[in-house]
Formats: C-alpha cells, sequence, structure tokens
C-alpha cells in the first residue's frame, strides 16, 4: 500500500469563505491550498490556451468542462508541494469530479475530511459583493469585515485590490443557481461516506479557522 496523504475538502455556498479559511490552513498544517478559481483566474491573466477556454464559462458563473477541470487538478496533484496532501477549495465541484478525486486520491487513502462552511444567502451575498482580491496574490479580503490597512492596497504584497468580474449581482445570482444545482448534492455524497463535518460560517474568521481545525485534527489524530 502506498503512503497516506492528508486530502481536505472544503465545501460551501460561493463566498462562504473556503479561500480565506484555505490560505490560514496552509499555515497551520503546511498543506498547499489548491483553488480551482484561482488556477482559472491565473490562466486567464495571462491569456492561455486554458484561459481563453475557461473564460466564458467564468464570465457567466458557469462551471469549466469538467474533463478540462479534471485535468488539470491531476497535473497540479503531482507537483511536489502535494506530496503530504492537499487543501482542496472549489474542487470538487460536482458529483463527476467528486467520483474523479476519489479515484485520483484513493491509492493514498482517499478524501479524509469534508468540512462544510454553512453562511445564509444573504450574508453570501454581503460577504460576495464586498469581496476584493489581489491582482497579484490572490489574497482576498472584505471591504467591511476584513479590510486591507490601506484601502485598495494588498497587505501581504501591495498589489491592487480589484472586484473580480464575478463577483457582480447579476453573475452572483448564477453562480448560487450552479452551487445548488451542481455543487450541493457533494454534501449529500460525503454525508453517506462519513465525512461531511458542518461548521458555523458566521463566526469570525478566527473562530471559523479554530472549528476547521479542531475536524481536521479529529480525522486526522497527530
Ligand atoms: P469563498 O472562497 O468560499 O468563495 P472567500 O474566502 O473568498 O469565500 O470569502 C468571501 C468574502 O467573505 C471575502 O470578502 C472574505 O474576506 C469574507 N469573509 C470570509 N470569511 C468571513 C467571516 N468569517 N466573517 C466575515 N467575512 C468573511
Ligand atoms: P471560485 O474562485 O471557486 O469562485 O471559482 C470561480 C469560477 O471558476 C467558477 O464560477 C467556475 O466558472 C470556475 N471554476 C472554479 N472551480 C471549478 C470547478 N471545480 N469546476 C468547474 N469550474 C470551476
Ligand atoms: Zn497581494
Amino acid at each position: 500500500m502506498s503512503e497516506q496523504r492528508t486530502y481536505i475538502v472544503l465545501l460551501g455556498v460561493p463566498g462562504a469563505g473556503k479561500g480565506t479559511q484555505a490560505k490560514l490552513l496552509e499555515q497551520a498544517l503546511g498543506l498547499p491550498q489548491i483553488s480551482t478559481g484561482d488556477i482559472f483566474r491565473y490562466n486567464l491573466k495571462h491569456e492561455t490556451e486554458l484561459g481563453k477556454l475557461a473564460k466564458s464559462y467564468m464570465d457567466r458563473g458557469d462551471l469549466v468542462p469538467d474533463e478540462v477541470t479534471i485535468r488539470m487538478v491531476e497535473e497540479r496533484l503531482q507537483q511536489p508541494d502535494c506530496a503530504r496532501g492537499a487543501i482542496m477549495d472549489g474542487f470538487p465541484r460536482n458529483l463527476v469530479q467528486a467520483a474523479a478525486f476519489d479515484k485520483m486520491t484513493a491509492p493514498y487513502g482517499g478524501v479524509k475530511v469534508a468540512p462544510l462552511i454553512q453562511v445564509d444567502d444573504e450574508e453570501t451575498i454581503r460577504r460576495i459583493t464586498g469581496r476584493r482580491t489581489c491582482r497579484t496574490c490572490g489574497a482576498v479580503y472584505h471591504i467591511l469585515y476584513n479590510p486591507p490597512k490601506v484601502a485598495g492596497v494588498c497587505d501581504i504584497d501591495g498589489g491592487e485590490l480589484y472586484q473580480r468580474e464575478d463577483d457582480k449581482e447579476e453573475t452572483v445570482r448564477n453562480r448560487l443557481y450552479v452551487y445548488y444545482k451542481q455543487t450541493a448534492p457533494l454534501i449529500g455524497y460525503y454525508f453517506a461516506k462519513g465525512l461531511l463535518r458542518e461548521i458555523d460560517g458566521t463566526q469570525s474568521i478566527e473562530e471559523v479557522q479554530n472549528a476547521l481545525i479542531a475536524v481536521i485534527r479529529e480525522a486526522q489524530p497527530a
């Protein structure tokens, strides 16, 4: 049998706080965050073939086709920084991707735990519409809840903060629709495997982080 790895799947509606928490978990656990959204945005910015393909789907708030997304994740997981596992943020996003991820991770013990960060729709819309993202490092802020030290400037690298095109209201509505239709079934999928852990996402960033670390440690005794 191959060695065990720690694969954590963060679940939650867009705006629940997955990216914010994944970045903090990277430091706490020493595992890389794999955000498929960040990888797509990087490719968009650099106008790669993948970026050109993904653009129309992202602009509408639809999912990029599974075949492309799954291949991209497979390649990412082969990088040396993923040798102990990874924190999945935004993947899997439907049942086809979840089955593919089970296959990819099966030789290493599969998914360890799938924490679901829960917030209601009103809060998620407040979070998404106030979200600002760093153009250079992808760090995430909120104009009210988690503001940078200097307005419009990233604390980490001084990069410009911008509002994602798909964080504007019309697209947000479709993203929520896509979430409930395609991604929410994953809640039942991981529940049935005994891997789902519900976390109250309306708490402060620090409290959510502590709750996450607790369920991860419980799933993965040191
Ligand atoms: P997701 O990755 O799930 O789409 P993000 O991590 O980007 O969500 O968070 C969405 C927005 O909500 C960001 O502007 C972030 O700063 C803010 N946010 C995240 N967690 C909290 C929290 N616990 N309380 C208040 N605001 C939060
Ligand atoms: P996110 O940064 O997670 O909010 O994702 C932004 C956009 O990237 C989504 O609305 C999709 O268009 C695309 N995307 C991100 N992750 C996936 C995925 N796992 N499958 C398909 N499309 C994705
Ligand atoms: Zn930055």
